[in-house]
């Protein structure tokens, strides 16, 4: 049998279209779940402890949005991307990679990924707008964590570069 639930979507948007944006948007947690990832592990520099706990957390936020997104793919009727290799043709955001340990450099990177999401999800917010309330909830769920992750890296920059100002005063 048909199921309804997607049945209720197809009526007002097409739905390979959401489900190629959700792959996309898929391909990019994955991407940033890693980037966050192994940038915890090799950040150096002042501060370290504040920039580890955040990219870590943002590590496991990434994870989770990938599977809310798989799992909604599944309900659509689509298939959730099913090779890594996949995540760098579909990817919206790329993958920046952290070859400059920096705390600075490995922030910045971050920063301009959740940029690039706070996009995309936007995107995904306006095409759903009225049309498909379960992926809309979703989205603008994503979103909202997107907008935080983006406050909380530049917050730690901010700092950073505090302190960076009143060690160079001492001198
Ligand atoms: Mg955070
Ligand atoms: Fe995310
Ligand atoms: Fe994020």
């Amino acid at each position: 049998m048909a199921k309804k639930g997607k049945e209720i979507v197809s009526a007002t948007l097409d739905v390979k279209k959401l489900i190629d944006f959700l792959n996309q948007a898929l391909s990019d947690e994955w991407l940033a779940y890693y980037q966050y990832w192994i940038g915890a592990k090799v950040v150096e520099g002042p501060m370290r402890n504040d920039a580890i706990a955040e990219l870590t957390q943002h590590a496991g936020d990434e994870l989770r949005h990938a599977e809310m997104i798989a799992t909604r793919i599944l309900q659509l009727g689509g298939t959730p991307v099913l090779e890594p290799k996949k995540w760098y043709t579909l990817t919206n955001c790329g993958y920046a990679v952290p070859s400059d340990f920096s705390i600075k450099k490995i922030l910045k990177q971050n920063i301009e990924g959740e940029q690039c999401a706070i996009d995309v999800y936007n995107k995904l917010v306006e095409f759903t707008h009225n049309k498909d309330f379960v992926t809309y909830q979703l989205v603008q769920t994503i979103l909202a964590d997107e907008v935080e992750h983006e406050e909380d890296l530049q917050n730690v920059l901010d700092d950073l570069i505090i302190l960076e100002g009143s060690l160079k005063c001492k001198k």
